[in-house]
C-alpha cells in the first residue's frame, strides 16, 4: 500500500476525497477495505488511543465506515462547489450542519509545538472523525483561495491538493510519483520529435 498517498490533499477532507484513485488506470476505493482505511485514519491521526480498540468492533467501524463515505461525497461536492462558484452551496451547509447535530465532542488541553492549546476530541470514533473532517473543511476555506484547491496534472491521475507552493504553479500530487512520470514522458516525446 503506497501511504504516501494519503497525505497529498494537504487537509484532511481533501485526503479523504483522494481515497478515490485510479491504480494501473482502474479506479480503486481505499474505503473498500477495511485494513487500509483504519491505516488511512491512523496516518491523518484521527484514531485516539482509548478509540484504537474499537474500531475492530464491527458495528462501530460500519458507522465509521459509512460517516466517511457521507463525508466523501459531501468533501467532493465542496471541491465542486468551490471551482464553480467560490463558495459552498447552502444545501452543502445544511447537510453539514445536519450531520455536527448529533455529534459531541469535549474539549482537551494539548501540547502543540510547545504551545498549549484547546482541542475538541469526539466522545466516540464515529464523532472524532466527524468533527475533524467538516472541521478541516471550514478552515481551508476560510484560509485558503479556491484556485489553490487543484487535481494534480498527471493524466491517469485524479488525486486533488492545496498548492501552498509561493509561486502557486504546483502541477503534481507528488513530484516522486507523477511528476517524474510526465517530466519523462515530456522528455521522451521531445527526443522523439526531435529525431523526426
Ligand atoms: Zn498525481
Amino acid at each position: 500500500m503506497d501511504e504516501s498517498s494519503f497525505t497529498v490533499g494537504g487537509a484532511l477532507w481533501i485526503n479523504l476525497c483522494n481515497t478515490i484513485a485510479n491504480h494501473n488506470k482502474k479506479r480503486a476505493d481505499l474505503l473498500d477495505n477495511p485494513e487500509a482505511a483504519k491505516r488511512w485514519l491512523e496516518v491523518n491521526e484521527l484514531v485516539l488511543a482509548q478509540d484504537r480498540s474499537k474500531l475492530d468492533e464491527s458495528d462501530t467501524w460500519e458507522q465509521v465506515s459509512s460517516r466517511l463515505h457521507e463525508l466523501r461525497i459531501l468533501s467532493r461536492t465542496a471541491i465542486s462547489d468551490l471551482k464553480k462558484r467560490e463558495s459552498l452551496s447552502k444545501t452543502l451547509l445544511s447537510s453539514l450542519d445536519k450531520i455536527l447535530r448529533d455529534v459531541m465532542v469535549h474539549p482537551n488541553l494539548v501540547n502543540k509545538k510547545e504551545k498549549w492549546e484547546i482541542d475538541f476530541a469526539g466522545t466516540n470514533p464515529i464523532d472524532h472523525v466527524t468533527y475533524h473532517i467538516i472541521q478541516s473543511l471550514l478552515e481551508t476555506v476560510q484560509t485558503i483561495s479556491p484556485d489553490r484547491i487543484r487535481e494534480c496534472e498527471h493524466e491517469n491521475c485524479i488525486l486533488s491538493f492545496i498548492d501552498t507552493s509561493k509561486s502557486g504553479r504546483r502541477r503534481w500530487c507528488r513530484m516522486s510519483t507523477c511528476g517524474n512520470r510526465t517530466k519523462a514522458a515530456e522528455f521522451y516525446a521531445r527526443k522523439k520529435q526531435n529525431k523526426g
